[in-house]
């Protein structure tokens, strides 16, 4: 039995997930670490990136450290700056605001949730908000940052954080790292593909300028569009519009004033939110909304209205349809990032599903035979971890209370999943959260969106009564004292970059993709252009 393992792999599409592909396999694949395979990554240069991607959520911390990356270095050369949560603003009722933040409120207590304890005491009165028991929520209020330390769990390690970032400079930086550990970069237009007669596998792909490139494997991040998974593979779409109806966005940039706070802030508004999210060098904006509820024109001017600094250009318009791909894995085919589906940003979860998508490409890493068993666990992990993505955000549209929009009231009248009903009805009547997806959003965040929407539970676990309800109380009030103090003791956010990650100042006029241009430029390469041309698939003759 020869050696069956893969020669080459190669990737379309030098966005974001292109290049999140391109770094772990290069490092992991690299000559001299086990049979050689070639990693190939070709971009086009007129097909630009979608270049917006700019939250993210805290497992990023694994992809970079797995990585080896250095995070000071990492969050200096994307402009990044620290993300403990989002604040909801005028989501589930005007005028209302809550906090989603990553990490929990307050150890678990007999193996049962703080929150259910929190509960218990909070019916019986006399009890803050227990967003005081979230050290992320009391860190973004006083705009405080400072990395969990310690190993003793206590009030300085109970958060987590992610981070805002520019995806422009994140792909560029991935793109340094990969061909450092080994990657090619190919610039050209994919303009042909060539699939084997026998079986439909994919055999070559052909440039614009008329190269050929063959491959074992070929992972699709070619964006929206699909080239490989859609265009040569026709793997369908599974159009989940019905449940997300937001299907628009436009996104500028305005100057950076003021304090960066360490959250992005998501704002509802009369047919969708508006998002803000603060980098050292500006503030990246935009406003996500449903097409049938509001024109672009509204929508232009409801997005230049809620900003709160000059806008620094037009709004970019982007259209998008919620969903994924009905196999993200055919043949070997394998896609990533927008050309695997897409979830609307509103909880960050794109870069995420990108990383778990590499992720289970390693676990379940072909050989040349591409057992078919493989790709059919892949297909089975990706497309669940989709589809509770896909359940945590309708929630956040089902459960609303406002009726001021008919976009509002035709997101209340949605129809959802039973899975998705089960936990709206498991919350309300017991206060527990049902954890589907081990993979996904933990118990916490599942409690943030759900009370914060007003979903009030009728009762406590009855199990946690006996505890002696004054003991409780005291621990609850010296909790909430040790996190404001620890928290009063944090570094401002923008000191804490300033002190140990400040990027450098951009050209005073310079737009993120020209800061890309200029830093690809100091390396002799070009940026994308825009424009996408038309792409043919051929079946081999076998001749
Ligand atoms: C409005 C909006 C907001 C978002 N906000 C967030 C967020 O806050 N957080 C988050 O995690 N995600 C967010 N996302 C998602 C995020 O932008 C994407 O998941 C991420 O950027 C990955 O994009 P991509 O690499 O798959 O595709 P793209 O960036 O579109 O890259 C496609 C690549 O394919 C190449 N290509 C295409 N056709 C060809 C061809 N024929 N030949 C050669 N190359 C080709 C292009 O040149 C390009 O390099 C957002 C998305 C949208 C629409």
């Amino acid at each position: 039995m020869g050696d069956k393992s893969l020669r080459k792999i190669v990737i379309v599409g030098g966005g974001t997930a292109g290049w999140m592909a391109a770094a772990p396999l290069a490092r992991r694949l690299r000559p001299g670490a086990g049979a050689p395979c070639e990693i190939v990554l070709v971009e086009s240069p007129q097909i630009g990136t979608i270049g917006v991607g700019e939250a993210t959520l805290p497992p990023i911390r694994a992809y970079n450290r797995s990585l080896g990356i250095d995070e000071a270095d990492f969050v200096r050369r994307t402009q990044a700056s620290f993300k403990l949560g989002i604040e909801f603003r005028d989501w589930g009722r005007l005028g209302h605001r809550f906090f989603h933040g990553f990490g929990d409120f307050g150890p678990p207590i007999e193996n049962r949730s703080s929150f259910m304890h929190w509960l218990r005491l909070a019916r019986a009165g006399g009890m803050a908000s227990y967003e005081d028991w979230s050290v992320a929520t009391v860190m973004a209020r006083a705009n405080r940052f400072t990395p969990p330390s310690g190993d003793t769990p206590s009030a300085a390690n109970s958060y987590a954080h992610a981070y805002h970032f520019d995806a422009t400079l994140y792909a560029a930086y991935l793109r340094e790292y990969a061909m450092r550990h080994g990657a090619q970069r190919v610039e050209g237009t994919v303009v042909d593909v060539r699939l084997r007669a026998a079986d439909g596998f994919i055999e070559t792909l052909t440039l614009a300028d008329g190269r050929r490139i063959d491959g074992d494997l070929f992972i699709d991040c070619s964006g929206f569009r699909g080239l490989l998974i859609e265009g040569a593979q026709h793997a369908g779409y599974e159009d989940w519009s019905d449940l997300l109806p937001c299907d628009s966005a436009l996104a500028v940039p305005s100057a950076r004033a003021g304090a960066i706070t360490p959250y992005t802030m998501s704002t509802a508004k009369a047919a969708g939110w508006q998002w803000r999210i603060p980098l050292q060098h500006r503030i990246g904006n935009g406003h996500v909304y449903c097409s049938r509820f509001t024109s672009d024109d509204e929508a232009a001017r409801v997005l230049l209205d809620g900003l709160d600094t000059p806008a620094l250009g037009d709004p970019r318009p982007l259209r998008f349809t919620a969903g994924r791909r009905r196999s993200a894995w055919l043949r070997n085919c394998v896609a990533l990032g927008l050309a695997a589906g897409f979830v609307e940003p509103l909880e960050s979860t794109s870069i995420q599903l990108i990383m778990d998508g590499v992720g289970r490409l390693i676990e379940n890493f072909p050989d040349r035979d591409f057992a078919p068993h493989l790709a059919a666990e892949y297909n089975r992990r990706i497309a669940f971890q989709y589809e509770s993505v896909r359940d945590f955000i309708v929630m956040h549209y089902k459960l609303t209370a406002r009726d001021d929009s008919a976009f509002w009231r035709h997101c209340a009248a949605l129809p959802i999943p039973d899975s998705l009903r089960h936990q709206i009805e498991l919350f309300r009547s017991s206060g527990r959260v049902a954890i589907l997806d081990r993979d996904g959003f933990a118990e916490p965040s599942f409690i943030s969106i759900l009370y914060g929407l007003g979903v009030e539970p009728q009762t406590w676990d009855p199990f946690i009564g006996r505890i002696d309800e004054q003991a409780l109380r005291t621990h609850f009030t010296r909790l909430r004292s040790a996190i404001a103090g620890t928290v009063a003791g944090m570094p401002d956010h923008a000191d804490y970059i300033t002190r140990h990650a400040r990027a450098e100042p951009p050209a005073a006029d310079a737009t993120p993709r020209e800061m890309a241009r200029d830093a690809l430029a100091r390396k002799g390469e070009p940026l994308p252009r825009s424009g996408a041309p038309p792409i043919r698939v051929d079946a081999d003759s076998g001749d």
